[in-house]
């Protein structure tokens, strides 16, 4: 129950225990065909996916070096970890950067966005985040899509932790490039990255020359045409992602969407019942953050759980470490693994000290399942 990895449903792993087979063949063209047809619906785009061997930041960085040039700049949204890993990369390779940035837990004004885009037309790119998973944060990607599409400017979200949980119209939304893990809530091991490209945003790669190699566009997008990949795919990785992907296109997309918004509110009711506060302002379905209460030793909660329950949950990174725990409830998850969590919660809590009604979250989060 952390923000990935996560859980990997038995179909998967089943079809990942087969043999290897040969990449360049039909039967791998095949199945990349069949794989990116299905991550589109998932995605909600007809663009172009590019599929990278590599983890979540792999695409991220792909979507930097490929779309910039060094004159121009890059408006990142921070107010988290994974925000700030925009920030980095771009600096990484010299490209400048405006940074709108906000306390944690707080969600982005897109307006902020408007007017960073009037005072500096060298920015070319924006990137922020569907759900910051350092702080359970969701961002408006619809309403900074409508500031962003009739302009020059390419809007590049990062999905990692929340494709596969929560809305995204990625076509309808203006998204240009969305980038999406394999670890979260797609539900397969780390080590796939996948990034959409339209045609908005194949034209400025066109224009560009990318200090990239391994993480070339323009090189995945020749070898796209034949149905292939540049160098030697996670073939084993694809083919269990056929498996996860084919669950959550039978289930439904929107269907999935509606579960994790049911676990995300009894997550949420869970905790409030036990006196907790939510960190994040506009708090995301697929990760529930949650304050750490006074008189706790905050850093002791998901170590504490993982050794006497057995279910591990995720702490704060860097400067919220022991001020709040992070609790993922995306992917291959039910009813009953909200409900587990929230008595190994319980339990750990009355340990360390925390002084409760014992069973009031389970009670909050079944009223929450029995509304229906
Ligand atoms: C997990 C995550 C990442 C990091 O991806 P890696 O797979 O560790 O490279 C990036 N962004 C968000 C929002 C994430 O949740």
């Amino acid at each position: 129950m952390t923000p990935g990895p996560v859980d990997v449903p038995s179909e998967a792993l089943l079809e990942m225990a087969r043999p290897i087979f040969h990449h360049r063949t039909a039967k791998f063209r095949e199945l990349l065909e069949e794989t990116t047809g299905l991550l589109k619906q998932v995605f909600r785009t007809k663009s172009d996916i590019v599929t990278f061997t590599s983890s979540g930041t792999g695409a991220m960085e792909a979507s930097i070096v490929n779309i910039l040039r060094k004159d121009e700049k890059a408006l990142f949204v921070s107010g988290g970890k994974f925000g700030e890993r925009w920030g980095n990369i771009a600096k990484a390779f010299g490209i400048e950067t405006v940074e709108i940035k906000m306390p944690y837990g707080n969600a982005v004004d897109p307006e902020d966005i408007r007017k960073a885009l009037d005072a500096d037309p060298k920015i070319k790119a924006v990137y922020t985040t569907l759900c910051e998973t350092s702080t359970g944060v969701v961002h408006d990607i619809r309403a900074i899509g409508k500031i962003v599409k009739d302009t020059d400017v390419l809007l590049v979200v990062d999905g990692i932790s929340s494709v596969g949980a929560v809305e995204i119209e990625t076509d309808e939304w203006g998204v240009d490039m969305l980038v999406v893990g394999s670890q979260k809530a797609l539900m397969i091991p780390p080590g796939l990255a996948f990034l959409t490209v339209n045609d908005k945003a194949w034209a400025k790669v066109e224009q560009v020359s990318a200090p990239a190699f391994y993480l070339s566009l323009k090189a995945a997008r020749k070898s796209m045409a034949k149905s292939d990949t540049p160098y030697t795919p996670a073939i084993t990785l694809i083919a269990g992602l056929k498996q996860s992907l084919d669950m959550i296109v039978t289930e439904g997309v929107e269907n999935v969407w509606k579960r994790h918004a049911k676990l995300a509110d009894a997550t949420r009711a869970g905790v409030k019942a036990l006196g907790l506060e939510l960190f994040a302002e506009s708090p995301s379905n697929s990760v529930t953050a949650v304050k750490v209460p006074e008189g706790v030793d905050g850093a002791k909660i998901p170590s504490k759980m993982a050794e006497d329950h057995g279910i591990r949950i995720a702490g704060g990174q860097a400067d919220m470490k022991g001020k709040i725990f992070r609790i993922g409830h995306m992917g291959y998850v039910d009813k009953i693994d909200v409900i587990g969590v929230l008595a190994a919660l319980e339990m750990t809590l009355a340990d360390l000290g925390h002084k409760f009604d014992v069973g009031a979250s389970l009670r909050a989060a079944q009223d929450i399942f029995l509304a229906g």
